[in-house]
């Protein structure tokens, strides 16, 4: 979803609405960490569990049971873990690009190879 759409959303009255609704039925922060020590955290934001960037995150960006109410901090971890696990998959997709490239290169050798040698053969019946 592109920055433009994704700021109107977020500035609409939707989901101003909607947001705190979540917070006024969850007032407590739900992520994992406060789940796990039983951290009677105050919420302040609003995450979506699948993200808006996602095509299921964005059509689901005003279905309640995608909501979580979550404390600015833990909100900044869960984001960051988030983008971890984006950047790790970037990365496992570079590495698979690049021995890719390996591949074809390796491929494009040989083919240059034997191209070579079936012209040499094609020479040589032609000189006689
Ligand atoms: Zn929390």
């Amino acid at each position: 979803m592109d920055e433009r759409t994704k700021q109107r959303f977020y500035s609409s009255a939707a989901w101003r609405k909607l947001r705190l609704y979540k917070l006024s039925i969850d007032p407590l922060c739900q992520c994992e960490v406060c789940n796990l020590m039983c951290k009677d955290t105050i919420a302040d934001e609003v995450h979506h569990i699948k993200t808006i960037d996602s095509n299921e995150g964005w059509e689901r960006r005003q279905d309640i049971t995608n909501l979580m109410s979550v404390n600015h901090s833990c909100h900044t971890r869960i984001t960051l873990d988030e983008n971890k696990q984006h950047n790790k998959f970037l990365k496992q997709l570079k590495f698979k690009y690049i021995e890719n490239k390996k591949d074809i290169e390796r491929l494009n050798f040989i083919t240059s190879q034997t191209l070579d040698e079936s012209k040499r053969g094609e020479g040589g019946s032609s000189g006689t």
